[in-house]
C-alpha cells in the first residue's frame, strides 16, 4: 500500500509492482497529481550539493531517458543544459569544491571562465560573473506530462489506484481510509507539503513542512530561443529560470515566507522576482507574463530526503523528495520501494537519511544541503 499519488508515490508503487509484489494499492485523496507534482517547475539538475543529491539526480535523470522504452510514454525529459553563475569569489571556492564532489561521482560538469559564461548565455547581461558551474546534461521535465506518465505506467503495470480515498492511520495488518479499512502487508507513506500531516494520522513525528513558491512564464521573445537560452539558477537569490514556450519560465523563493499552505500570488514578491530577473536578463524587463501560480512546495529542516523505515514500525517506509521531487523523486521512489521490500538499496547509501537524524525539535544531524531554494528552517510558522 501507497499513500500519495505525486511523483514520489506513484513512482514508488510503479517500482514496487516491477520487483514483483502481486498486489499493490495507491491511495491519493484527491486526484493523481493534485499537489506539488503537477504545479512544479520541472528542473532537473545533477548539479547537487551533496553525494545523496548527486547520486538521485544522476538516478533520476536515467529513468526519465529510458521511460519511453520501459512504459511506452515519459515525462518530456529535455536536455538544456544548466549554468550555476558565481557573484563572489565565495560562491566560485565553493562551485570548485562541489564540483569535484560532482564530476567524482560520474557528472560531467565543467567550469566556465565569465567569458565562456556570456557566450554560453547570450541573454545574460555581459560581465556580471566571477564565473560558473555548466552541466550539459541537465534539463527539465514537463511535470503535467510527468503526471500523464505515471498513471499510464501505474495502470499498465497493474496498481490498483484508489483516487478520492483519503489514509486515516495504520491499523494492525492494514490501514484506516475514509473509505474503510484495507489489507496492507507494507506502507509506503508519501504526503508531499502534507507529509507530516499523513506521519501523524500514523503516529510518527515527521519534520517535513510546506510553503509557498511562485513561478511565472514570459511573453515569447527571439532571444529567448530555446537554443540559445541555458537553464540557469542564481543560488543566492533563489531565483532559477528556464526556456518554456519561446518564453522564460522563471521561479524565486522567498526565504522570509511562513510556512504553510498557500496558493495566492504575491503581487510584491514577484515584482522582486521580476525586478531580479531583469537585471540578470534585461531582454525580460520588456515582456508581458503569460502564466503566474503559486502552490505548495515541500522541504524538510536539511533540505534532504527522506527515505527509510519508520523507527519501531518495521512494515512502514517513509519517503520525501524534500522539494525536488522533478530531480530526485523517481530516484527517492525506487529507493524507497526497496527499502520497503528489503531494507536496503544499490540507488544511493540511505542509512543517513532516515527519520533517525532528526531531534525531538526536528533539529537534523546532517549538514543542509547548500545547492536549494532558500527554504524556511522551521516546519511550521507556531
Ligand atoms: C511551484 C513549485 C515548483 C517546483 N519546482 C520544482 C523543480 O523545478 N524541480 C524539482 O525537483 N522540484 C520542484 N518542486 C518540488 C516538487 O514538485 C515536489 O518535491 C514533488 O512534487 C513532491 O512529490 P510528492 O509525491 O512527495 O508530493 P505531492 O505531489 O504533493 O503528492 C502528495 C500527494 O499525497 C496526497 N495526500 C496527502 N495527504 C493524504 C492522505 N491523508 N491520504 C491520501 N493522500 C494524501 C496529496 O493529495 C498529494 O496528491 C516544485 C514545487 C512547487 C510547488
Amino acid at each position: 500500500m501507497v499513500v500519495g499519488g505525486g511523483t514520489v508515490g506513484a513512482w514508488c508503487a510503479y517500482f514496487l509492482r516491477q520487483a514483483g509484489l502481486g498486489r499493490v494499492v495507491l491511495i491519493e485523496k484527491g486526484h493523481l497529481g493534485q499537489g506539488a507534482s503537477s504545479r512544479a517547475a520541472g528542473v532537473v539538475r545533477m548539479q547537487g550539493g551533496t553525494p545523496e543529491a548527486v547520486l538521485l539526480g544522476l538516478w533520476s535523470r536515467q529513468f526519465y531517458l529510458r521511460q519511453r522504452d520501459e512504459i511506452g510514454t515519459d515525462s518530456g525529459f529535455t536536455e538544456q543544459g544548466y549554468l550555476l553563475p558565481c557573484f563572489t569569489e565565495a560562491d566560485v571556492a565553493a562551485a570548485r569544491e562541489r564540483m569535484a564532489m560532482q564530476a567524482a561521482l560520474g557528472v560531467p560538469v565543467r567550469w566556465l571562465d565569465p567569458g565562456e559564461v556570456d557566450q554560453v548565455n547570450p541573454t545574460l547581461a555581459p560581465g556580471q560573473t566571477l564565473g560558473g558551474t555548466f552541466c550539459a546534461q541537465d534539463g527539465y521535465i514537463t511535470p503535467p506530462r510527468n503526471v500523464a506518465a505515471y498513471t499510464v505506467a501505474l495502470l499498465r503495470s497493474g496498481v490498483e489506484v484508489l483516487e478520492h480515498v483519503a489514509f486515516r492511520g495504520l491499523t494492525r495488518g492494514g490501514v484506516e481510509t475514509s473509505q474503510g479499512r484495507i489489507d496492507a502487508g507494507l506502507v509506503v507513506l508519501t504526503g508531499g507539503p502534507k507529509l507530516a500531516e499523513v506521519g501523524r494520522l500514523a503516529g510518527l513525528r515527521i519534520p517535513a513542512g510546506g510553503v509557498r513558491h511562485q513561478v511565472a512564464v514570459t511573453e515569447r521573445h527571439p532571444d529567448l530561443d530555446p537554443g540559445r537560452v541555458p537553464m540557469v539558477f542564481d543560488l543566492a537569490a533563489g531565483l532559477y529560470w528556464r526556456p518554456e514556450e519561446g518564453g522564460l519560465l522563471f521561479g524565486m523563493s522567498n526565504p522570509d515566507e511562513p510556512p504553510g499552505e498557500n496558493r495566492e500570488v504575491d503581487e510584491d514578491y514577484l515584482a522582486r522576482m521580476r525586478a531580479r530577473l531583469a537585471a540578470l536578463v534585461p531582454v525580460t524587463a520588456g515582456l508581458g507574463l503569460r502564466r503566474i501560480w503559486a502552490a505548495t512546495i515541500d522541504y524538510t529542516p536539511d533540505h534532504l530526503p527522506i527515505i527509510g523505515r519508520a523507527p519501531g514500525l518495521d512494515h512502514v517506509t517513509v519517503a520525501s523528495a524534500a522539494g525536488a521531487g522533478m530531480m530526485w523523486g523517481p530516484g527517492v521512489a525506487r529507493a524507497a520501494a526497496d527499502v520497503a521490500l528489503t531494507g536496503k538499496t544499490d540507488v544511493l547509501d540511505v542509512s543517513p537519511l532516515g527519520l533517525d537524524r532528526f531531534d525531538e525539535a526536528g533539529h537534523s544531524r546532517l549538514a543542509t544541503d547548500p545547492i536549494a531554494l532558500p527554504f524556511p528552517e522551521r516546519i511550521s510558522s507556531s
